[in-house]
């Protein structure tokens, strides 16, 4: 390749999910696109330890997936959600379905598996290449010059426009940070993340296989998600520090003496539980806020690399990718102009990118907290009956959010006018009842 041939290409740095996706969309504009990895290729190598290794995918990324005809074979190998299951300290699970109908689901999809998929797809199209082992390490956003450690040594490349979608940790976002061309904050919540299994069992799924396991135990949670193998991986969120927290089980038989207390279904389903927890990694779990998202029309950030959010409504790989669709209808509106379609992007997409990170954070009380009290469940339950009862009119904000793609700031702002609405109709009722409750008492009291 010659040095003008590299200096026309756009430049996508990470080729993780919102990365390959990305490279798809420009190829398919004609863009002659440049992916560079920091790791290895993931198709010849081994998967990390303790990274998440499912995700829930619903709605909103299989619309992006369906754009570029992927969207049958990820599902494929999806597993449906139809709902939670809660598995309290003592007695029954208990399952809450997601929709009023039953029948919809979020569906379990193996991260490797996905972004395997996402890669072959644009490996496959005409004028995208990827550079794997290429960690980005520097970056002039005036002239798009890069430079990056390779097992060879540094290596300098330059493109026309430069895209960060290199994860929360971004390098990209760094850089401009750096040269003084954005702010950030990035906050981090006390609690981490570890990963267990719960392998198949004679053969077969331990738990129901169409539903997300939740544990919800105030200070700790635990989930769990099928994968295709007939196994489960779980996530354990806990505190990092502190006496009740990751910090706080040293010895094996203090790790045993926790998960019976606590996750008393778990240890006959998880004979590798002191395994896992002992050699797994604790995750950290933040918020990633930066403005703006562009430098001089040349360099732009996306997905986590943008606004990284926890991970409590299985929104961020959906939102990532619908930053992907946006950016596509920015580029068609502009002409192609980036200049115009990086600051329109933002535009676009800084609300609902602050929309869904506060409510990620609002669902990690509720799932932690809430799910397992018979209040929140009768108000499921009022929800899904006015969900049936005024059909369009009332829509829970999980439906939204999770098989719908009205922006998440517009959920916000329907779930606060519906309940508004609910709160004056249940004011007027309670008004209606409380005057014929008078006029029978004067009634009585005339006879
Ligand atoms: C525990 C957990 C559970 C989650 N569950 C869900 C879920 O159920 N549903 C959901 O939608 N989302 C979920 N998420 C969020 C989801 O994983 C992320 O939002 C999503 O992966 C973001 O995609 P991305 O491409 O922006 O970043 P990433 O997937 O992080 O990809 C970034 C890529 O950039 C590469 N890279 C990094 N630095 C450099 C560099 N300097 N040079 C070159 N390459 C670099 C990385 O190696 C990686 O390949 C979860 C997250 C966590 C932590």
């Amino acid at each position: 390749m010659t040095e003008t041939e590299e200096r026309n290409e756009i430049a996508v740095v990470g080729a993780g999910l919102a990365g390959c996706l990305l490279a798809c969309f420009l190829a398919r504009r004609g863009y002659p696109v440049a992916l560079y990895e920091r790791r290895p290729d993931p198709r010849t190598g081994t998967v990390e330890r303790g990274r998440s290794i499912n995700l829930a995918l619903s709605e909103r990324g299989l619309d992006a997936l369906r754009r570029i005809g992927l969207d049958e074979q990820v599902l494929a190998d999806g597993l449906p959600m139809r709902g939670r299951m809660i598995h309290p300290v003592d007695g029954e699970a208990q399952f809450q379905s997601y929709s009023a109908s039953g029948d919809r689901a979020i569906n379990s999809i193996s991260r490797g598996a996905l972004n395997n998929a996402l890669l072959d797809a644009a490996t496959s199209l005409p004028g995208v290449r990827v550079a794997f082992d290429h960690r980005l390490v520097g970056l002039d956003a005036t002239s798009g010059e890069m430079t990056f450690e390779t097992p060879q040594g540094t290596v300098a490349a330059a493109a026309s426009v430069v895209l960060g979608a290199d994860g929360a940790g971004s390098a990209v976002r760094g850089q401009l940070l750096a040269y003084g061309l954005l702010t950030e904050s990035v906050d981090f919540l006390d609690y981490g993340y570890k990963e267990l299994t719960i392998p198949p069992l004679d053969g077969e799924f331990a738990l129901d296989p169409q539903a997300l396991h939740i544990w919800p135990r105030g200070t700790s949670m635990m989930i769990a998600l099928p994968n295709p193998d007939r196994s489960f991986t779980c996530t354990l969120f806990w505190p990092t520090h502190g006496t009740a927290s990751f910090a706080s089980l040293g010895s094996p038989a203090a790790i045993e003496r926790h998960f019976a207390e606590h996750y008393p279904d778990l240890p006959p389903l998880a004979p590798g539980l002191v395994d896992d927890y002992q050699h797994n990694p604790v995750g950290v779990l933040g918020t990633v806020r930066c403005t703006p998202w562009q430098a001089y029309g040349k360099v732009g950030l996306l997905g986590d690399a943008a606004h990284a959010i926890v991970p409590f409504y299985g929104q961020g790989a959906n939102c990532a990718f619908e930053d992907v669709v946006e950016l596509d209808r920015c580029l068609d509106e502009c002409a192609d102009d980036w200049s115009e379609a990086l600051p329109l992007f933002q535009q676009r997409r800084q609300e609902n990118a602050e929309a869904i990170a506060q409510m990620a954070l609002a669902n990690f009380v509720e799932m932690r907290d809430k799910v397992a009290s018979p209040l929140f469940q009768a108000g499921r339950k009022v929800e899904h009956a006015l969900e049936r009862l005024l059909p369009g009119r009332y829509v829970s904000r999980y439906e939204l959010v999770s098989f719908s793609t009205t922006p998440y700031a517009q959920v916000r702002r329907r779930v606060r006018r519906q309940h508004r609405m609910l709160g004056a109709v249940a004011a007027g009722a309670a008004a209606l009842l409380a005057g014929a409750v008078g006029l029978t008492i004067s009634r009585g009291r005339r006879r």
